[in-house]
C-alpha cells in the first residue's frame, strides 16, 4: 500500500516551485491532491497534469489564501470533491523585499497577510474537521529567515518566525486528537522567489550555505511529506531545517 492511499491533501501555492514539488510527492504516495494558486492559471494547469500523469486526483482552485471566504469556498470545493481533508500544507508564499527604512506599510502587511494570515485562516478552516476525524497533519512553510533574520526581510522574517509561533501554539493545542502540527524551514531553494536575487545576494546566500549549493523543490518536498506522513505520527511542534546546514 502506498504511503498516503486514501488521504485527500490540501496543498496552498501549488502551482510553481516547493509547492508544486509538494503536490507531486504527496501524489507519488498515492494521495489526492487539491492545490490553490493565486494568479498564474498556466502554471497552475502544469502543476495539474503533472499530478494527473502520477496517476492520482488533483482539483486546482483559484484562491487567494489571505482572503478568509475564499478559503471557505476552497475547503468547500476539496471536500465536495474528495470528502475529506488528511493533509494541509501552508506553502503559499510571497516576498517584497525591502529595507525597513524604505519598506512600506502596504509591502509589509501584504506579506505579514499572505504568509501568516493565510496559513491562520487555513489551519481554522481545517482544524474542526481534521479534530473530528481524530487524524490529521498540518505542515506549515517556514524559512530560515524566521529563525535567523535577513537584512531586506524585516516583513519575510516576521512572517516566517509567526509561522513558527502558531504552529507550535496550534500543535499544543490538537495534540491529544490525532492532529499534527509542523513546520519546515528551507534555507536558499531554486524556485522562482531566489530566481529574481541579484548575482552579489545568490553569492552572499552561497557563501553561508555549509552544503555549498543551493537546495531543489524535491529535497523540500520530500521533507514536508515525510511530516505528512503516518511515519511521523509522534512528531509534532517541530521546525524541520532543510537547508543545507545554514541554519546551524
Ligand atoms: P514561488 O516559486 O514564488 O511560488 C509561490 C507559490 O505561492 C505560487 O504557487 C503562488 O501562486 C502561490 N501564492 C503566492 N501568494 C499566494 C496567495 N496570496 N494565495 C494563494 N497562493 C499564493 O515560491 P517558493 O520559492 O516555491 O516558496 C514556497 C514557500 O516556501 C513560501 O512559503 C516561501 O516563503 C517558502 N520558502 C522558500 C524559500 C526559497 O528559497 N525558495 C526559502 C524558504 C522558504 P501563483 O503561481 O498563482 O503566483
Amino acid at each position: 500500500m502506498m504511503r498516503f492511499e486514501g488521504k485527500t491533501a490540501l496543498v496552498t501555492g501549488g502551482s510553481r516551485g516547493i509547492g508544486r514539488a509538494i503536490c507531486l510527492e504527496l501524489a507519488k504516495g498515492g494521495a489526492s491532491v487539491v492545490f490553490c494558486w493565486a494568479g498564474n492559471g498556466a502554471a497552475a494547469q502544469e502543476t495539474a497534469r503533472a499530478v494527473e500523469a502520477l496517476g492520482a486526483k488533483v482539483l486546482a482552485v483559484r484562491c487567494d489564501v489571505a482572503d478568509a471566504e475564499q478559503v471557505d469556498a476552497l475547503v468547500k470545493a476539496a471536500l465536495e470533491g474528495f470528502g475529506r481533508i488528511d493533509i494541509l500544507v501552508n506553502n503559499a508564499g510571497i516576498t517584497r523585499d525591502n529595507l525597513l527604512m524604505r519598506m512600506s506599510e502596504a509591502d509589509f502587511d501584504a506579506v505579514i497577510a499572505a504568509n501568516l494570515k493565510g496559513a491562520f485562516l487555513c489551519m481554522k478552516a481545517v482544524s474542526r474537521l481534521m479534530l473530528k476525524q481524530r487524524y490529521g497533519r498540518i505542515v506549515n512553510l517556514g524559512s530560515v529567515v524566521g529563525l535567523r533574520g535577513n537584512a531586506g526581510q524585516v516583513n519575510y522574517a516576521a512572517s516566517k518566525a509567526g509561522i513558527v509561533g502558531m504552529t507550535k501554539s496550534l500543535a499544543k493545542e490538537l495534540a491529544s486528537r490525532g492532529v499534527t502540527v509542523n513546520a519546515v524551514a528551507p534555507g536558499f531553494i531554486e524556485t522562482g522567489m531566489t530566481a529574481v536575487l541579484p548575482d552579489s545576494a545568490r553569492a552572499a546566500a552561497l557563501g553561508s550555505i555549509p552544503m555549498n549549493r543551493l537546495g531543489a523543490p524535491e529535497e523540500v518536498a520530500r521533507a514536508a511529506a515525510f511530516l505528512a506522513s503516518d511515519e511521523a505520527a509522534y512528531i509534532t511542534g517541530q521546525v524541520l531545517a532543510v537547508d543545507g546546514g545554514m541554519a546551524m
